[in-house]
């Protein structure tokens, strides 16, 4: 049998995530998005959050770690399939060039410690 996952869905001021599109909390099984999004890059970064969380349970069943590029790849081809329209237009956001600059730096010039720091931190604080 599947077990469910009772995750909680948390809409918020992006200030409250450290400017993310969305977070999400393994501990308290929570994921939040930035309220302020339009619908379909919404329902596309809830499904990547809700992705991470379920990842994380069965990583941690089988007691395996993954590198951060695996996280973040596993997530957005689970969210693309579940809201195309979504993920198209979070790539034609990502190809304005300071949003590029940005998305390429953590993904090649990899900033693993940091965004590991960054969820440790709003992981602590219960926003
Ligand atoms: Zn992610």
């Amino acid at each position: 049998m599947k077990e469910e996952i009772k995750m909680k869905i948390k809409y918020v001021d992006k200030k409250k995530i450290k400017n993310l599109s969305g977070f999400a909390n393994f501990e308290t099984e929570t994921v939040y998005v930035d309220k302020d999004l339009i619908g379909p890059i919404k329902r596309f970064v809830l499904e990547h959050e809700k992705y991470h969380i379920k990842d994380y349970k069965k990583l941690k069943i089988k007691g395996k770690e993954q590198s951060l590029f695996m996280w973040e790849f596993k997530a957005t081809i689970y969210a693309f399939v579940r809201c195309p329209f979504g993920g198209i237009l979070v790539i034609i956001r990502n190809l304005y060039p300071p949003r590029l600059i940005s998305f390429l730096k953590f993904y090649f010039f990899k900033n693993e410690k940091r965004t590991r720091e960054i969820a440790r931190e709003l992981m602590k604080k219960n926003v």
